[in-house]
This record gives C-alpha cells, sequence and structure tokens, in this order.
C-alpha cells in the first residue's frame, strides 16, 4: 500500500469513519460491552441489543423525517436496491408489467432490472440531457397504464448531479405510481425530508456518510400497505423483509454517523464548495479542461472533469501512488469500458475516455487539494509532452 499517498479523493466510492461512528461502534462488540443478539428476548443482553437497535432506528428516521417502523436495515445500498426493486416486482406484479429506469443508474439498480426483463418484466431506460439530467416531460412521456415502478438515483455517484426527486415524486403519486430512489450518494449531504416527498422507497449506504461497510437501510413507506416481498428467508427480523441476525454494532454506528452527517451537513457542504473552487481555479490555469455535468445541479464533493490528449487510464497511472481519485465508478474500474453515465450524457471520444472522477469530503484538507491540484496539472502537462513527441 502507498504509505506517501498525499491525497485521498475518492470519496464516492467510500468515505472514512467518522470517529464518532468509530465509538459507537466499540459498545457493541466484545465481552465487556454488548455483543448480544437482538432476537434473544429471554435476556436483558439481548432486549439491551434490541433497544439499542430501536434507538438507532429512531436516529435514521428522525433524519430522514419518516416513520421509524417504515426502515428496513440491509447490507448497503446494493441490496436496498434489490429489494426495493425486485422485492416491489414481487409483490406487484398485478399492478403492471413494466419500469421506468434510467441508462445511468448503479450498476445494481441496472443489473437488478435486466434480470427483471429476463422474467419478462419491460423496462424503460430514460436518457439523461447533456447536463446530465432527466427532463420531467421524458419521464412523464415513458409512463404507460402497466407502469408500476420507476427507480431513478437521487445524485449521481459519477458526476454529482443531482435530480429534482421532489418534483418527480408528487407528479408520480398522483398517478399512483411508486417510486424508489437510490439516495446512497445523496443521504447525510444534502435534506432529505420524506414527510414532505411521496417517495415510496429509498436506499442508503452507511459507508457514503462516514459510517461502516456493509451496513445500510430501505426506507418503505407504510410498509404494511406495501406488499414487498423477501429476497432471502430466515429468522424474520426486520418484519420478514430482511431475515438474518442484525448487526447491531454496525447499526448503532451507522445511526452515529447519519446524525452527524444531517447535524454538519450545511458545514461539510460549504466546506466541499470551498473545496470544489479551489480545485478547479487550479485545473482551470491549463487549457483543454472540461466539466462534465452541468455544474449548478451537481452536489459540491463530486467532480468530473477531463483534459484533452489524456487519456483515464495513463492519468490514473501517473498519479496512482500520490492521489486517489477514478476514472468512474469503483464497481465499474477495471473493466475497460468507459463511464456508462457520461455515455448517456452524449459525451464521447477522448472526452469521455479521458473523464476522471475527484471527490472529496469533511476531513479532506485544502491543502491536499491544493497539492492534488498541482500534481494533477503537472502530470497532464507531461502526458501531453509525451504524447506529442
Ligand atoms: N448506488 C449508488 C449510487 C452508489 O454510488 C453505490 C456505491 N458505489 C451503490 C448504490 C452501492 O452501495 P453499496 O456499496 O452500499 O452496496
Amino acid at each position: 500500500m502507498p504509505l506517501n499517498i498525499k491525497a485521498y479523493l475518492d470519496y464516492a466510492a467510500t468515505t472514512p469513519m467518522a470517529p464518532e461512528a468509530v465509538d459507537a461502534m466499540q459498545c457493541y462488540l466484545t465481552s465487556s460491552s454488548n455483543f448480544a443478539n437482538a432476537a434473544s428476548s429471554q435476556h436483558s443482553y439481548g432486549q439491551n441489543a434490541a433497544s439499542a437497535i430501536d434507538n438507532a432506528r429512531l436516529e435514521m428516521a428522525r433524519g430522514l423525517r419518516c416513520n421509524p417502523k417504515d426502515i428496513i436495515f440491509t447490507s448497503g445500498a446494493t441490496e436496498s436496491n434489490n429489494l426495493a426493486i425486485n422485492g416491489f416486482m414481487l409483490g406487484y406484479q398485478n399492478r403492471g408489467n413494466h419500469i421506468v429506469t434510467s441508462a445511468y443508474e448503479h450498476k445494481s439498480v441496472l443489473d437488478c432490472c435486466r434480470h427483471l426483463e429476463s422474467q419478462g418484466i419491460r423496462v424503460t431506460y430514460l436518457r439523461p440531457d447533456s447536463d446530465g439530467l432527466l427532463t420531467m416531460d421524458s419521464i412523464l412521456n415513458a409512463l404507460t397504464d402497466e407502469t408500476a415502478l420507476v427507480s431513478l438515483m437521487h445524485v449521481n455517484n459519477e458526476t454529482g448531479i443531482m435530480q429534482d426527486i421532489g418534483c418527480i415524486a408528487h407528479a408520480l403519486e398522483s398517478k399512483g405510481i411508486a417510486f424508489h430512489v437510490d439516495a446512497a450518494q445523496s443521504a447525510g449531504k444534502v435534506p432529505i425530508d420524506l414527510s414532505l416527498m411521496p417517495i415510496d422507497l429509498l436506499s442508503l449506504s452507511a459507508h457514503k456518510f462516514h459510517g461502516p461497510k456493509g451496513i445500510g437501510c430501505l426506507y418503505v413507506r407504510n410498509r404494511k400497505q406495501a406488499g414487498l416481498r423477501p429476497l432471502l428467508y430466515g429468522g424474520g427480523q426486520e418484519y420478514g423483509l430482511r431475515p438474518g441476525t442484525l448487526p447491531t454494532h454496525q447499526i448503532v454506528s451507522m445511526a452515529a454517523a447519519f446524525t452527524l452527517a444531517c447535524a454538519r451537513q450545511e458545514a461539510d457542504a460549504g466546506h466541499c464548495r470551498q473545496l470544489r473552487q479551489m480545485l478547479r481555479t487550479v485545473l482551470g490555469g491549463l487549457d483543454g479542461v472540461h466539466w462534465n455535468g452541468g455544474q449548478n445541479d451537481a452536489i459540491p464533493n463530486i467532480v468530473n472533469v477531463s483534459f484533452d490528449g489524456v487519456g483515464a487510464d495513463a492519468l490514473l497511472i501517473a498519479l496512482r501512488d500520490s492521489i486517489a481519485i477514478s476514472s468512474g465508478s469503483a464497481c465499474n474500474s477495471g473493466a475497460i469500458e468507459p463511464s456508462n453515465v457520461l455515455r448517456a450524457m452524449g459525451i464521447e471520444g477522448d472526452r469521455l475516455y479521458g473523464a476522471v472522477r475527484i471527490s472529496f469530503g469533511r476531513y479532506t484538507t485544502a491543502d491536499e487539494i491544493e497539492q492534488a491540484g498541482q500534481s494533477i496539472c503537472e502530470a497532464v502537462i507531461r502526458l501531453r509532452k509525451l504524447a506529442s513527441e
């Protein structure tokens, strides 16, 4: 592992845990703390673990402004997306045989939809405009009498572009169509008030907001009436929707991280806006810089940029021992295929193959951005010179 790393700028892939979330976790691990199984209701150890989980559920619900009974703990956004889409269609097929989603969703949504297509469900994949946004018209035009579910992400993991989910939720509610939102990149970073937005299903993941990996949740509006089917069968935990022994330490830690993220939302966003401006200024000193995606609709902690004449692979190799950035979503890196998000936005050629994602957050310092910006500029100049020789 490179210990001389100058800057970790891959927060969209995952974030370091907040010390507060680590502390919260420590209380539920060893024999001197509360390690019991929350389902062991016959003794006080188990009851204490169950009560810690109840409190965590309450904290999550407070942050999302929803009913705590509508929160289902899962292993993260991948599982939440699968449970939302697959579980909903399993339970609701009689209501319609059509899903609307976008061509730039996370693979956990796209592959789930592809699986459902193999089961005879029709899926429409919407394409965004050149700013990476879906227009309300394109969503409404895709709906048919058969549409049971619309599944869209809130903030895109590669460009940071944010969709107005409140507006979409109201339009779909008036048509009686269910709405699932993948909020993995937005939860804890922008306000999500479920008491104001009629969203039916919402996925989130703790490791994107300084919580631990391997834990997340799915919000299911009016869970009792939602008719969701489980994907797993077992001990009946989480109202039978997600059986399996609950990981108290991860759940409590996620809730601590989420509460902190909600409390620090404006401060963290302000910090990221300053860092983004600084990065744009440093990189703006180069010729041939392209910012991918509408900048005003983007969350401040993700920047997607291409440099004329420089391939993303070459740039990442040149920087890999000093700066952690990525050529797209971590789940896709390693694949030679360029970003499906940028492609869906109509970005082509060198600009598509040269796009890199730079993402940062609460613990990124101005110094790190300054140094990283300088290193990127030097690498771009060096690579362009090499190419012209
Ligand atoms: N959706 C989006 C938008 C994401 O960015 C990610 C993480 N890359 C996921 C879903 C999957 O989340 P998890 O890692 O918790 O499975």
